[in-house]
């Protein structure tokens, strides 16, 4: 078991990379701790698996190092690492039975037979593999394949870190759940390092302790779900995450009030820093967006309105935007004019993508 260090690590495929374009991971700093439970989230193509190779030695890194506590790995072969991994696709022996093919990482580091039993019985029952054990895998369904995958993974008692890459991919989508109950259950249990990769963010947020939020290649934000919700440190964050996600407006910044379209909305804190000639915007997430009927506001217009059943979200229109809104239980509209009123203790303002710290108020 190890503490997992990057060290300005960076990525490219290309023989001669010239500017950042050819690198798929641009330079990363980051620390996995040992027995954390982490989400590696963000969309396809912004170079988890690349990331993930590296980790695990399949891939060695153009620059930077890899440490494992205090150990450089670098170009250690991925069985010098004590890693298991885990892909998108299943993994498995068809002509050896369940069983042989869970005890084969084992087998492979010469466990004794009898403990390798054991555990390979353990897992089994965790999975719900237990029915197949001496079946031949070949004659399986993808799901069991997957979980055959997903077994050989967590065989090993003495890994460092399980990767899991998409591993749920192939699993029909009621199975879905119950598999990443199981895998935050063996976490409790196994104080192991997991580092699990999706592009969805309910699979993250409900996976992890510490989600790390990537975007182009780069580790943008890095934290716990609450705080990636309340604090999104880059507007991608704030938009990627949640459902609708934040809303991100053009907008200028006065003293303790921001002007989006012309009209202003009042501020907690005042931005006396905010960088000349910077792209300046304010990001406030629906559910701190409320749309009334009158009083006090940003005048907007209604395009639609959706009842979630326990919520109602409205899509309004403010200078040729579409901005996603909460609608309180009681309002009713006449018409599409209506007010929208930002929750100022909620507003980020954000200079070229990146949150602005403001100053005086709260937080
Ligand atoms: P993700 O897993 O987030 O979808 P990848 O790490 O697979 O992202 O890919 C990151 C970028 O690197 C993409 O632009 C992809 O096209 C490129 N890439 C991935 N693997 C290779 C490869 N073997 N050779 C060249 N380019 C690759
Ligand atoms: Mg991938």
């Amino acid at each position: 078991m190890a503490r997992i260090t990057l060290d300005k690590l960076a990525h490219s495929y290309k023989a001669n990379p010239r500017g950042p374009e050819d690198f798929a991971l641009k330079e990363i700093d980051h620390v996995w701790r040992q027995g954390g439970a982490y989400a590696l989230l963000g969309p396809s193509g912004c170079g988890k698996t690349t990331l993930l190779n590296i980790i695990s030695g399949l891939v060695e890194p153009t620059h930077g190092r890899i440490l494992f506590d205090d150990r450089d790995v670098t170009r250690l072969p991925t069985e010098a690492r004590n890693i298991a991994q885990v892909f998108q696709f299943p993994v498995v022996y068809d002509t050896m039975t369940v069983r042989e093919n869970l005890a084969f990482p084992l087998k492979n580091r010469g466990v004794d037979a009898r403990a390798a039993r054991v555990r390979v019985e353990e897992i089994a029952q965790l999975l719900d593999l237990t029915p197949h054990l001496d079946r031949r895998a070949s004659g399986l369904t993808a799901d069991a394949k997957q979980k055959i995958s997903l077994g050989r993974g967590l065989v090993r008692p003495d890994v460092a870190a399980i990767l899991f890459d998409e591993p749920l991919t192939v699993i029909d989508p009621h199975l879905k759940w119950q598999l990443r109950s199981t895998l935050k259950e063996l976490h409790r249990k196994l104080d192991l390092t997991m580092i699990y990769v999706t592009h969805d963010q309910t699979e993250a947020l409900t996976f992890a302790d510490t989600v790390v939020v990537m975007h182009d290649g780069a580790v943008v934000q890095t934290g716990a779900p609450d705080e990636l919700f309340d604090r999104p440190e880059h507007v991608f964050v704030g938009h990627f995450i949640g459902s609708p996600g934040m809303n991100v407006l053009p907008c200028r910044v006065e003293g303790a009030t921001a002007y989006v379209d012309g009209a202003a909305t009042p501020l907690s804190r005042s931005y006396p820093r905010l960088p000349d000639g910077a792209r300046i915007e304010l990001g406030v997430r629906p559910e701190f967006a409320t749309l009334e009927p009158g009083g006090e506001g940003l005048a907007v217009r209604i395009r639609r309105i959706d009842d979630l059943g326990r919520s109602r979200i409205a899509r309004v229109e403010l200078g040729g935007r579409t901005i996603a809104a909460s609608v309180a239980e009681d309002a009713s509209f006449d018409g599409e004019r209506a007010v929208l009123r930002l929750d100022p203790a909620r507003i980020h303002i954000y200079a070229d993508g990146r949150r602005v710290a403001g100053e005086g108020g709260a937080a």
